[in-house]
């Protein structure tokens, strides 16, 4: 040995290793599929701050938006927005790739498919067929799915599917009103605010993820 050998430093030692692989992954507590531009988060993400937030959008230039807003409100104001992130996926395809069964607490579905007469019934966000993912990923027994819309028919559409599914039982009117989540998911996602420039009044229900039968 002639002092210049240096034995290889082992992958796991190196500083930039340590920071930047196998980061500890936080569980996602909570999801708003198909965000949109992210307002719902921002709003919930300081109001409750121990929850993980993740919102989840089909446009590439809309989650891009998400994205560094959140970046931005982080640097605005230091230490808090840390609890919220935005991925751009298709979630109708790919929900069930993101997190374990029963992981998650809440999912959102706020003024989605405005579109939605024109849809296939198997094209909609609420679907039986997709149900069956929503009730894989939502704990079993406390979980909870919120729907929201301006459209009645969208609506009724939507709680019908929940209703008729035997994972799902949708929460007395008493129980809905009274959770402290459910005042930001009718008025404080952006689709929220554009309907409350009209005279469209807004529908909205949640279900609790029944234990499995
Ligand atoms: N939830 C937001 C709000 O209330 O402001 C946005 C509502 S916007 C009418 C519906 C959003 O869902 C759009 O931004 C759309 O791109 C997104 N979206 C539609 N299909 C989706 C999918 N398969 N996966 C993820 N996002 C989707």
């Amino acid at each position: 040995n002639d002092g210049l050998f240096e034995p290889p430093v082992k992958p796991s030692d190196l500083a930039i290793n340590k920071l930047y692989v196998n980061p500890p992954s936080p569980k996602v507590d909570w999801c708003d599929i198909g965000c949109g531009y992210g307002g719902l988060l921002a709003c919930l993400s300081t109001a409750f701050p121990d929850k993980t937030m993740l919102g989840l959008e089909i446009r590439d230039r809309v989650a891009e938006f998400c994205r560094r807003r959140v970046l931005e409100m982080r640097k605005e104001y230091p230490g808090s927005y840390g609890n919220v992130a935005f991925e751009r996926t298709n979630a109708m395809k790919y929900l069930p790739n993101y997190f374990a069964k029963g992981s998650i607490e809440k999912l959102f579905f706020c003024y989605p498919d405005p579109h939605f007469k024109k849809k296939k019934n198997r094209q909609r966000i609420i679907s039986t067929q997709l149900l069956a993912e929503y009730a894989f990923v939502l704990e079993e027994g406390t979980g909870i799915a919120y729907i929201v819309t301006d459209v009645p028919e969208l609506f009724e559409w939507m709680a019908t599917r929940f209703e008729r599914h035997p994972l799902f039982e949708r929460r007395s009117d008493e129980e809905h009103s009274s959770d402290p989540v459910t005042r930001y998911v009718r008025d404080k996602t952006d689709e929220a605010q554009r309907v409350d420039k009209s005279d469209r009044g807004k529908h909205d229900a949640s279900f609790r993820r029944l234990p499995n039968p």
